[in-house]
């Protein structure tokens, strides 16, 4: 049988990040992914911002990897003149009870080493952002936007370089571990298997992962690997309102919120739409929903009173991998080496919701010192 060091399970911006960073030290590696390219699932369905790293708990993976892997991400960007923009981004209060929760925010986010938050006023707010409302917000000057197809284009093309094999259309469909290593098998388009065995197997399967952990004999409930999806659909504004704001603009939450809420994002050319909102699904499909246009209308007319529900439009939406469902508290990153259930240099990745793209690079770094 066919030997490899490590095998790669995924290829979305973790996976993709994770092989860069081991091809760095490592030989024989491959990347696995089930679709015909990489990032066709939750990388290329989320709202492309490069968070600061506001909002979660203190000494948390989220809070760690998001700070450190929002500087990664910046400097890879600057090293291959990929596109992104430092917009900035208004959490903003419509009222005034909401100022307390800019306070609140603002703690935290100094808990966890970002330190650059800065109040507006009512005043200070209509000067930077005309037509507008708001009673205040925290402004965070390190947020950004950035483009996550070239980023993965750019870390797939570096991967090759250095001799990673980059499989598609081979979906992982058994793994079983044998001796010192693990016997993996794959279905590639034509519904044929092949096989081969590696040493190391890391699971960057997305709203899979749970699944794959399974394959490889963990008892997913006790766990506490299964995943829920949360599914977030997008509304664009119409053209009318291209290039109005330059920041992006989100709702003062409070910390135990289980998303970010509904915000609004802008692309890169300046065109903005609203979302992610959050229901919980049992399947994956992408439709967005045109009956809840009501539910973005009344979360965006609270900064923009003069928006009318006829000028937003049904988008794109994307499922949020997650490991807590509704009402639940927090859940953390899951990224483990499984040496404590017998499985040892097999590492789950299970849970990688947001910030996960931004941590991307960071997580990678910790990945590879699991394997040290
Ligand atoms: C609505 C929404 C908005 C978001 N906004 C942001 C944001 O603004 N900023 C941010 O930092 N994060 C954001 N996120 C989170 C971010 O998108 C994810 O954390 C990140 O994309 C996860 O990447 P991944 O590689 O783990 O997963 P994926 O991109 O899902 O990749 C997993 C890959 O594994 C493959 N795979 C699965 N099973 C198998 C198998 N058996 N065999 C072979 N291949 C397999 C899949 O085909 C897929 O390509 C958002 C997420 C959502 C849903």
């Amino acid at each position: 049988m066919e030997k490899v060091a490590i095998t790669v399970v995924g290829a979305g911006a973790v996976g993709l990040a994770v092989a860069f960073e081991l091809s760095r030290s490592c030989q024989n590696i491959i990347l696995l992914e089930k679709n015909d390219s990489f990032g066709q699932e939750t990388s290329s369905r989320n709202s492309e911002v490069i968070h600061a790293g506001i909002y979660y708990p203190e000494g948390s993976l989220k809070a760690r990897f998001c700070v450190q892997g929002r500087s990664l991400l910046y400097e890879f960007l600057d090293r291959y003149t990929l596109p992104y923009k430092r917009c900035g981004k208004y959490i903003m209060a419509s009222e005034e009870s909401e100022i307390r929760l800019l306070e609140i925010l603002k703690k935290q986010a100094e808990k966890n080493g970002v330190t650059d938050l800065v109040f507006k006023s009512k005043n200070e707010l209509e000067k930077a952002l005309p037509g507008i409302k708001g009673v205040g917000a925290l402004f965070s000057p390190s947020t950004g936007i950035f483009d996550t197809h070239k980023f993965m284009v750019k870390l797939e093309s570096l991967i090759r370089e250095k001799g990673v094999i980059v499989s598609y259309h081979s979906e992982l469909i058994s793994l079983k571990p044998d001796k010192d290593s693990y016997q993996v098998a794959v279905r590639d388009k034509n519904g044929e298997t092949f096989e081969f065995s590696s040493r190391t197997v890391i699971n960057c399967g997305g709203l899979y992962s749970d699944h794959i952990a399974r394959m490889a004999g963990i008892d997913i409930d006790k766990a506490g690997y299964r995943l829920k999806y949360a599914k977030g659909e997008y509304f664009q504004f119409s053209g009318k309102y291209k290039g109005l704001f330059s920041s992006l603009l989100y709702p003062a939450i409070s910390l135990e919120s289980k998303s970010l809420g509904i915000h609004t994002v802008l692309d890169l050319q300046g065109k903005a739409k609203a979302g992610p909102n959050i229901h919980y699904v049992d399947n994956i499909d992408y439709e967005v929903d045109g009956s809840h246009r009501e539910e973005f209308y009344l979360a965006v007319k609270r900064y923009l009173p003069g928006m009318k529900p006829e000028e937003l439009a049904p988008d794109m939406a994307g499922i949020r991998p997650k490991l807590q469902g509704p009402g639940d508290d927090f859940r953390d990153f899951i990224i483990q080496e499984e040496k404590g259930k017998g499985l040892p240099a097999l590492i789950n990745l299970i849970g990688i919701e947001s910030p996960g793209l931004t941590s991307c690079l960071a997580i990678a770094k910790y990945v590879r010192k699991l394997l040290d």
